[in-house]
């Protein structure tokens, strides 16, 4: 399945979504250095349901991988309702649309994942847990979406700040805030 986009610049793409069931026999086990099964949800309920993968927050983690040689590990992606629900996750979580992910890398602080992230890995909505960090492919209109969980390193306005000024690096200081 492929989701409508017409007219949007790139970064806004929702991509195409991959969809399969768990229950299927796999003919694809592994993407990248990834297991098909990292992306999956972990729960035992949705075992005979449809499962999303959105192939650009795939090939953003991908690129993140490869661009640092990084042991980039997947703790959440797709998550069924139920399973969103058990971890307490948002009821418009991307995550419920295969669009997310929550990663860490060892021996990397979630602030330098994070700007990997937004170089390396085209993402422009980035929240900073603990240890690792989560992105999402939601349409992005301009601005960087940044956000943090409880016990992460910086505070929001600090993490924004060094986010902002990443992009604005990225973009050859031409970035207008006000798009
Ligand atoms: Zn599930
Ligand atoms: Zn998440």
């Amino acid at each position: 399945m492929v989701r409508g986009n017409a007219g949007l610049p790139y970064t806004a793409f929702n991509g195409p979504i991959v969809i399969f069931k768990k229950s299927a026999k796999f003919h694809v086990v592994s993407i990248g250095k990834f297991k098909l099964v990292d992306f999956v949800c972990p729960c035992k309920e949705c075992d005979n349901e449809y499962q999303k993968i959105n192939l650009d927050l795939i090939s953003g983690l991908i690129r993140m991988q490869d661009a640092g040689k990084l042991p980039i590990g997947i703790s959440s992606c797709y998550r069924c309702k139920a399973y969103n629900h058990a971890v307490g996750g948002l009821s418009n979580s991307p995550h419920l649309d295969g669009l997310a992910a929550d990663i860490y890398c060892v021996g990397r602080s979630s602030l330098e994942l994070a700007k990997i992230a937004l170089i390396y890995g085209g993402f422009r909505n980035i929240g900073l847990f603990k240890n690792g960090i989560h992105v999402d492919k939601r349409p992005w209109k301009g601005r960087l979406r940044i956000w943090n969980y409880p016990g992460a390193e910086l505070a929001v306005p600090e993490f924004r700040e060094i986010m902002n000024k990443e992009l604005e690096q990225l973009n050859g200081n031409t970035f207008n805030q006000g798009n």
